[in-house]
């Protein structure tokens, strides 16, 4: 689904919060902010992907890439590796804004240079840190669902 950069948050209705702004939303026909992205900015949204929000059972692909890849995308950095475009992540700034994008933007960065409002990097870079208690307690208000992956891994029987 395509929506314009900081654009009120509509993907999913139950996810809606007041002032919640889209990010990377992107769609192959329609245009898009293009510029490098810096590592330490990555390495910032690499640490969001990692505590992933909004879960869904099916997956997005992306409609940048010709051909479309078949499955899902996977991503690989600093020795990990995750699934793309199931879920969604939540970017807190300082500011007090808060910013929905889809897992699929670190595709978007690495393999379409798309590059996300500088608001939106500067709240990787300065926001609320990933994982910290803040983080999590802010993630929660906007996804009561939001299961820490730690919490998933440690469950027993799976
Ligand atoms: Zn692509």
């Amino acid at each position: 689904m395509y929506c314009k950069d900081l654009s009120a948050y509509r993907y999913a209705e139950h996810l809606k919060r007041r002032g919640l702004r889209n990010v990377g939303w992107l769609s192959g026909r329609k245009p898009y902010a293009q510029g490098r992205v810096s590592d330490a900015a990555k390495d910032a949204l690499w640490a969001h992907l990692l505590l992933p929000v909004a879960r869904m059972r099916g997956f997005h692909e992306c409609d940048l890439c010709a051909p479309s890849p078949k499955g899902p995308l996977s991503a690989s950095h600093n020795g990990a590796t995750l699934t793309l475009g199931w879920a969604e992540i939540r970017v807190f700034a300082n500011s007090g804004r808060v910013y929905a994008a889809p897992t699929l933007v670190w595709h978007y960065v690495e393999a379409h240079s798309y590059a996300p409002p500088d608001e939106f990097v500067a709240a990787l870079l300065d926001g609320v840190a990933p994982g910290s208690p803040a983080f999590i307690e802010r993630v929660c208000e906007y996804d009561s669902g939001f299961v820490h992956p730690a919490a998933l891994t440690k469950r027993p029987g799976r």
